[in-house]
């Protein structure tokens, strides 16, 4: 029977074991699998902590619902019931701008204006920024097909301010990355379509908003929740009631292979056909048929070095940077009267100099994460230039930092009644110009090492359900050089 042994029990090594299993079960094809995990429990970046009647989310706090993936295999395992949708009505997002939180105005997609009332009628950007967006009506569309930065992009079609203000918080926002460095075509590829296809990002919004559906086939409002004819509209986000770690625990409950808690592989050693891994504990090995690197990049680089030099390096050259997440729970009764916590939370432009990324009014956004008498915020620190927060400084310093963040920012100078913190040291991929290109050639270097296969957040997209689509793609492409 073939083996294959799935190094990194993240998100991506998780869901690979489970396709594994079930595409096996449907075929007929036997195989066996060890699915190994350094960290002492599987999940990597998902992890939830449960404190009295908060529910913190460490990493992921939800997933987007236009990529299916997320969604299917909540389903598949039997957690249907389990997903709570974002709370759509009190979805507004606020900027921070000369100190005070601005509302971001309605009709924006994707930081693209497609209402001209909200637009105009926003104190978010200037009137001389205003009108600098417009003239993405008429300049010209780039000739060159190449990569180019996303803050490049946006400064060319809609100017400095919209890059400062919304592009630069909202899109690097969700990479955590410095727009200066961010690939568009590995982010944000649609972008680069429509000013090809439209000549301009305004009209190519407005066309979407008439006549395009949306990629899962139904239709969108301008608040860019899909419309199934008839039915209700569908959060853009959704998570799970007992938060993100219900993912995890499902597939596990699934998973029949020999799962290696606590064991890190140290070793690979290409023996053509097949690998020996090698563990850090007490020297142990192993033969195996194949084996899918399900880590971060870094570490799938120094495992192939001794077998596949250039694509080591090639690895080596996907950028991580370090973060951290601060999560403070208080009493509502504590909170100043003006503290309605009216929307998802705020996001923080680098022009305001502020130390933390933004803050996401957990509470707000999902329900079941406090109860009626409680709120929950959480905050970002971290990211590039500012990695020494979550490298060097002590959980108390942390912790300080965040309070006095939110004290000058939204007024909250009460006590806590709950805070933790989670850093994620190296644990954010970056996707820099040309990333794509570099992901393409990995990709052909490791086809013609028969039984090496790559997967996860650091290649073709960092979200959850990318990386169960990455997931799933490696094991069709396993399967099919499987002997039966
Ligand atoms: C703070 C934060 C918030 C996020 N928010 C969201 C969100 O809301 N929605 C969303 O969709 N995505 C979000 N993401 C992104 C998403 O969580 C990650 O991209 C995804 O979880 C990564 O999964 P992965 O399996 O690729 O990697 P990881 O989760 O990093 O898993 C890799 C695993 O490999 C293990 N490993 C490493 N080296 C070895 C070794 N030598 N031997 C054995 N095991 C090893 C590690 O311990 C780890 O468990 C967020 C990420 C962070 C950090």
């Amino acid at each position: 029977m073939t083996h294959i042994t799935i190094i990194g029990g993240g998100m991506a090594g998780l869901a690979t074991a489970y396709y594994l299993q079930k595409k096996s079960r449907e075929s007929g094809i036997k195989v066996d699998y060890t699915l190994v995990e350094s960290a002492s429990r599987f999940g990597g970046k998902i992890t939830t902590d449960q404190v009295d009647d908060f529910v913190i989310e460490g990493g992921p706090d939800s997933f987007i619902t236009q990529k299916p993936w997320g969604t299917q295999l909540c389903r598949e395992l039997g957690l249907a019931d389990r997903l709570i949708p974002t709370n759509d009505e009190r979805r507004s997002i606020f900027v921070l701008s000369k100190g005070k939180l601005v509302p971001f105005p309605g009709g924006y997609r994707l930081t693209v204006p497609t209402e001209f009332v909200p637009f105009a009628l926003s104190p978010l950007i200037s009137p001389l920024g205003k009108l600098r967006m417009g003239l993405d009506l008429v300049i010209p569309p780039r000739r060159e097909q190449s990569d180019e930065s996303l803050a490049a992009f946006i400064r060319r079609r809609l100017g400095v301010e919209a890059l400062d203000k919304i592009a630069g918080p909202v899109m690097a926002g969700i990479y955590v990355a410095d727009p200066e460095r961010l690939s568009l075509l590995s982010t944000f590829p649609m972008f680069a379509e429509m000013e090809q296809k439209y000549g301009s990002l305004i009209r190519a919004m407005q066309a979407a908003k008439k006549h395009h559906p949306s990629p899962n086939g139904a239709r969108q409002n301008s608040g860019g929740q899909s419309l199934a004819a008839g039915s209700r509209p569908q959060a853009m986000f959704t998570s799970l009631r007992g938060g993100m770690q219900e993912l995890v625990e499902a597939l596990l409950a699934q998973l029949q292979g020999d799962l290696r808690l606590g064991c890190r592989v140290v070793g690979l050693r290409y023996l053509s056909p097949g690998f020996e891994v090698t563990f850090d504990s007490a020297h142990q090995s192993l033969k195996t048929d194949a084996v899918v690197l399900a880590t971060p990049a870094y570490t799938a680089a120094t495992l192939v070095e001794s077998f596949a030099p250039h694509l080591a390096a090639l690895l080596q050259k996907v950028r991580y940077v370090s973060t951290a997440t601060i999560s403070l729970g208080y009493r509502r009764a504590d909170l100043p009267a003006q503290s309605d916590l009216n929307g998802f939370g705020f996001m923080v432009p680098k022009s305001e100099n502020r130390q933390i990324l933004a803050c996401t009014w957990s509470s707000t956004k999902f329900n079941h994460r406090a109860s009626a008498d409680d709120v929950l915020l959480r905050l970002f620190v971290g990211g590039d230039q500012r990695e020494h927060l979550v490298e060097d400084w002590a959980d108390e310093e942390l912790l300080a930092l965040a309070r006095a963040e939110i004290g000058a920012i939204m007024g909250i100078t009460a006590q806590p009644v709950v805070k933790r913190i989670f850093r994620w040291p190296k644990g954010n991929p970056q996707y820099d110009v040309g990333h794509l290109d570099r992901v393409a050639e990995m990709e052909q270097l490791a086809a013609i090492l028969p039984g090496l296969y790559l997967t996860g957040s650091a290649f073709r997209g960092i979200g959850l359900p990318d990386c169960i689509k990455s997931a799933c793609t490696t094991v069709e492409r396993l399967m099919l050089n499987v002997k039966r």
